[in-house]
């Protein structure tokens, strides 16, 4: 039997204006190359000075995950030759990291949290991009110099579904916290997985390969599999020595495989050595303060919903999962409609809507405040569930007044008891026999005098009142 081991190396892109040491925007740039200056093209005798506003932002990652900030932290150049950077080095910061420990808490399916610890956060400069085009290559520097975060983690996840609920974790967190758009597709979040088995029992850990730049968390369930299964045949095959080397793969998405692309390099072949333009990052007192506001995290929320708003916890964890959907809730209850019946409205019945059209939460065609608007109709009795989910139904293709609709459709409940006593009289008249059997013992026919009085009223009666009055007269 052998157990997994995995630890995860995130590439956020932090959503700063400029680039980590120039001015320069970040931007999009309709033409190749025009975001560029002296800089962050490397051109001689060009200074870089550290970006403040990068620096806050992983500061405040670090105070999220509860890390060690440092007030004082250093950078390093890692040398590689590669096109698309010019300085033929990378500025980086290996052995001082702004941010160093820290933890996560992942959420397992039994419904158990499990720490996972950070290694450290560090920032570097991104490298620009190589563009091939049928026999030659041309370079874009716009991307060169902006600012990256890669956030380490400890090996402590053990199979895929916690890598999955780490980066799922990461990923909600840096949107709340709003350093990063985190866009997958677009790369703003991207993460090598490092995996290595080892037999049970074993104090010692296996050899890892180190998958490179996947950004869908598909992917990395799929390629941990596969990794997982080489590795476990050729422990198995006893040629584990020779085919499971330190070496750096690649998924490949079509085959559903992961290929070697080259030995790992020891950090002595990069040549790291203290970047001789910059100065240690110190940290004053006004960046960190700056660095500590922060919004509730996924974490507080969900135990603030449950504890204050007598939330089920599975609704808090999926009301909580982005900021988009709990912000989204939040802005409901600020209309007064009630958290239970917003959660069901929100999580059920929204979201199935907008699903089966397309959109999702950030892209809603019915606002919070509507949503909230026409939970507080059920909450007040106005309207019941279903003449509610004919007009969800309205709103979603059109912007329409709730109140109009409502007398439109002749939706308004009948909640007045001398109304509703008046149909339950007809019916109990209408089936004296049933009332006998009722009384003598049939509870069973309780529920067919309900129906009878909803019927009659054509569904307009209010059905908490009926149940009551019907208990009323039929004692
Ligand atoms: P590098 O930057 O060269 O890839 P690091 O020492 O920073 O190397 O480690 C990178 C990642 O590899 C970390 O997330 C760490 O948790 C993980 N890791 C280290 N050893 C193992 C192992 N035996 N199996 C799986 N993951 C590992
Ligand atoms: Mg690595
Ligand atoms: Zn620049």
């Amino acid at each position: 039997m052998f157990e997994t081991v995995i630890g995860l190396e995130v590439h956020v892109q932090l959503n700063t204006k400029t680039k980590l040491f120039c001015s320069c925007p970040t931007s999009f740039a309709e033409h190749q190359n025009s975001n560029t200056c002296p800089t962050c093209l490397a051109l001689p005798g060009a200074l870089p000075v550290v970006n403040k506003e990068a620096a806050i932002k992983a500061m405040r990652l670090g105070y999220a995950i509860n890390g060690n900030v440092n007030h004082s932290s250093n950078f390093d150049r890692k040398s590689y030759f590669y096109p698309d950077s010019p300085s033929a080095y990378q500025i980086t910061q290996l052995h001082k990291a702004i941010v160093q420990k820290g933890e996560v808490f992942i959420d397992l399916k039994d419904g158990m949290q499990k720490r996972i610890g950070m290694t450290q956060a560090h920032l570097e400069a991104d490298a620009g991009k190589n563009i091939h085009e049928g026999n030659h290559s041309k370079v874009d520097l716009n991307r060169a110099g902006t600012p990256l975060l890669e956030i380490v983690s400890d090996p402590d996840m053990r199979n895929s579904d916690e890598a999955v609920a780490y980066l799922k974790k990461l990923h909600s967190t840096v949107r709340y916290l709003d350093i990063s758009d985190a866009n997958m597709q677009e790369g703003s979040f991207r993460c090598d997985v490092n995996v290595s088995i080892r037999p049970k029992g074993q104090k010692k850990f296996g050899t890892r390969v180190e998958i490179k730049n996947i950004n869908s968390f598909k992917f990395v369930a799929a390629s941990i599999a596969y990794e997982v299964q080489r590795q476990t045949e050729a422990y198995e095959d006893g040629v584990y020595e020779r085919e499971v080397r330190q070496e750096t793969r690649l998924w490949d998405v079509d085959k559903g495989v992961t290929k070697s692309m080259r030995g790992k390099e020891e950090a002595a072949d990069y040549r790291y050595f203290p970047d001789p333009d910059l100065r240690p990052l110190i940290v004053t007192e006004e960046m960190i303060a700056e660095a500590k506001k922060m919004p509730e995290l996924p974490d507080a929320k969900v135990k603030r919903y449950i504890m204050e708003l007598e939330i089920k916890k599975d609704d808090a964890m999926v009301l909580c999962s982005t900021k988009e959907l709990a912000y989204f809730f939040e802005d409901m209850l600020e209309t007064g409609a009630s958290p239970k019946n917003s959660v069901n409205w929100l999580n059920t019945e929204l979201l199935g809507r907008l699903n089966k059209v397309g959109l999702n939460i950030s892209t809603s065609s019915v606002s919070a405040v509507k949503l909230g608007e026409l939970v507080s109709k059920i909450d007040d009795g106005t309207i019941n569930g279903k003449g509610a989910k004919d007009i969800l139904d309205i709103l979603i293709d059109n912007e329409r007044d709730i109140d109009e609709l409502i007398e439109s459709l002749g939706l308004k409940q009948v909640s007045d008891d001398g109304a509703i006593l008046e149909i339950i009289d007809k019916i109990l008249e209408a089936n004296q026999d049933k009332v006998e059997q009722y009384k003598s013992g049939k509870d069973k026919l309780f529920g067919f005098f309900v129906g009878q009085t909803m019927k009659a009223s054509r569904g307009s009666a209010n059905p908490q009142k009926v149940n009551q009055l019907l208990k009323e007269r039929l004692i």
